[in-house]
């Protein structure tokens, strides 16, 4: 879907268009940070919205979720995981010194069980290949 905004500040027009209506109401709170001025939003299938000032934007929810393999606890974990296993993909069999780049996989996808997460039991070596095959079936 498009968002479609029109900022008006004097005589001046300015359209834009935006992908979600996140980016749309992000974008115009950076807009009144350096303009005094009205904003219309349209969305597909909804009245216009008039907003006069950034105090009138909805709130946005902040992203606060960190990502997990940049964790200190995981690289730590997925390091200890490839020094003990035998460097070799676990469906395929391929290694490194054949080319593979060896991916830590977990067995129970995070997604569905995000207390295994950091579990040694649920995570096996895979190559690239494999991880992304089993990724697309987990999900
Ligand atoms: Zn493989």
């Amino acid at each position: 879907m498009t968002v479609r905004v029109t900022l008006k500040e004097d005589s001046k027009h300015i359209r834009r268009e935006y992908k979600t209506h996140a980016r749309a109401i992000g974008a115009l709170g950076r807009w009144f940070n350096n303009n005094k001025g009205i904003a219309i939003l349209y969305q597909p299938g909804q009245e216009p919205v008039v907003y006069k000032g950034k105090h009138e934007l909805p709130a946005q929810k902040v992203k606060s979720r960190t990502n997990f393999y940049r964790t200190k606890a995981w690289r730590e974990l997925r390091l200890s995981v490839l020094l003990t296993s035998d460097g070799r993909c676990k469906i395929c069999g391929s290694s490194s010194e054949k080319g593979a780049m060896l991916h830590i996989d977990h067995i129970k996808p995070r997604s569905l069980y995000p207390e295994l997460a950091l579990e040694k039991s649920n995570l096996q070596v895979l190559c690239e290949d494999c991880n992304i095959a089993k990724s697309n079936k987990d999900s």
